[in-house]
């Protein structure tokens, strides 16, 4: 640990009552938007282990176990490592208190985080998560191969169904939320702190209650789609939690009755990382930007009809976005730098196909996880 983060780490022990007697920190494993999350060993399950080790010198132990089972655990398993997470305390308490319950009520699942418990000490809100080892994102994406891929989007799916089922949007679905570790072939979905509940009308109710907001219309966009300025109408709004690159188009067009589907787009647009080895794939710092990048591989006429869907207009000038846009299957082929001598193998083909079903501009039409999770390319994995 560098002494930055020792004097951190030390900092925090000695301001959250008695937080070491439960735990002792020994790193920081994340940092986060909201949050800093260390390692720690549960330093009560240590007590409780080795509370059973005195028993046994007395013979007077309750144990659960026979002796010979305790006996093949190894040093290592006695040790139990959880994840503390540190949120920051400017972040709201009801956004605080929205995500611990969240998690509490998404525990059962092997793919989602569970919650172990939660302190809070004056304003600071610490909880308790297993520890779960990982790779950095960045150190294998370029590497996996399309059954690694299959594995990992597998994994993932099976988190969003089980979260999906229970009426729960993530809604920030990206690479430093699934940890995921490459040489178990399991991934685990964290950071529920954007997630909301499904409205109970999950239908787009955009088309009729857009109309008093500011959009871009064809009266008033001048031929070179330019946009209005002095436009009076209040702007739409709707919830766009979430990051840069992952929002789903009906986010960016600020549909107000967002679906689980949001996820699944954010989920495609990792394959799409994978496959083009290019991450981040979209990058744009702001919503008009995200639109372009999003046009410039659909084509105009594709955002049309998906603005349309949410009650907007989707007008531009720029000559690289054409009518048509481009098949993922091209912008991988580009990404990667294929030619003739290099196509694209038949395994690519499948994952493309199962890509183009889950970046579907249309949510209606976009696959669910549940459906994706049916799909040959997540059920027949040829190791
Ligand atoms: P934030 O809301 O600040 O983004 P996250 O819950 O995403 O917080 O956690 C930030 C980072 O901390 C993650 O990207 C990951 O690297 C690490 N982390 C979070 N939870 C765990 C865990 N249970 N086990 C191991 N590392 C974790
Ligand atoms: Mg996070």
């Amino acid at each position: 640990i560098c002494p930055e983060v020792q004097e951190e780490i030390d900092q925090f022990m000695k301001s959250f009552h008695k937080l070491d007697f439960h735990y002792k920190i020994v790193g920081k494993t994340g940092e986060g938007t909201f949050s800093s999350v260390y390692k720690a060993i549960d330093l009560r399950y240590d007590r409780y282990i080795n509370d059973w080790d005195l028993d046994e010198r007395t013979s007077e132990f309750h144990s659960p176990r026979s002796k010979r089972q305790r006996l093949h655990h190894s040093k290592e398993k006695r040790v139990k490592y959880v994840a503390i997470k540190k949120i920051y305390v400017t972040s709201s308490p009801q956004r605080i208190h929205n995500e611990l319950e969240l998690l509490k009520d998404l525990s059962g699942s092997k793919n989602v985080v569970s919650l172990i418990t939660a302190f809070r000490h004056l304003d600071q809100v610490i909880a308790i998560m297993p520890y779960f080892r990982h790779v950095d994102f960045r150190d294998y994406f370029r590497k996996l191969e399309i059954p690694d891929i299959q594995l990992y989007m597998r994994s993932l799916f099976t988190a969003l169904k089980f979260v999906h089922a229970k009426g729960i949007l993530h809604r920030d679905i990206k690479p430093t939320n699934f940890l995921y570790d490459c040489s178990k072939g399991r991934g685990v979905l964290v950071d529920f702190g954007l997630a909301e509940r499904e409205s109970d009308d999950g239908t787009c109710s955009c088309i009729n209650s857009a109309n008093g907001f500011r959009k871009e219309s064809k009266q008033n966009s001048s031929a070179l789609g330019g946009y209005p300025k002095n436009d009076q109408r209040p702007s739409k709004r709707a919830n766009r939690a979430g990051t840069r690159g992952f929002r789903a188009p009906e986010v960016l067009f600020k549909c107000n009755a967002q679906t689980t589907k949001i996820d699944v787009w954010s989920a495609g647009v990792i394959l799409l990382t994978f496959l083009s080895k290019r991450f981040p794939f979209f990058n744009s710092p702001d919503d008009i930007d995200a639109v372009i990048e999003m046009a410039t591989v659909f084509g105009r006429v594709r955002m049309r009809v998906c603005a349309a869907l949410h009650g907007a207009t989707f007008e531009t000038a720029i000559p690289t976005i054409t009518e048509k846009g481009h098949s993922l299957g091209r912008i991988v082929e580009w990404a990667t730098a294929r030619n003739k001598d290099n196509p694209l193998t038949s395994q690519e083909k499948a994952a493309l196909e199962f890509l183009e079903a889950t970046l579907e501009l249309d949510h209606r039409k976009r696959l669910s996880a549940s459906q994706a999770l049916q799909q040959p390319f997540l059920t027949q994995i040829d190791p």
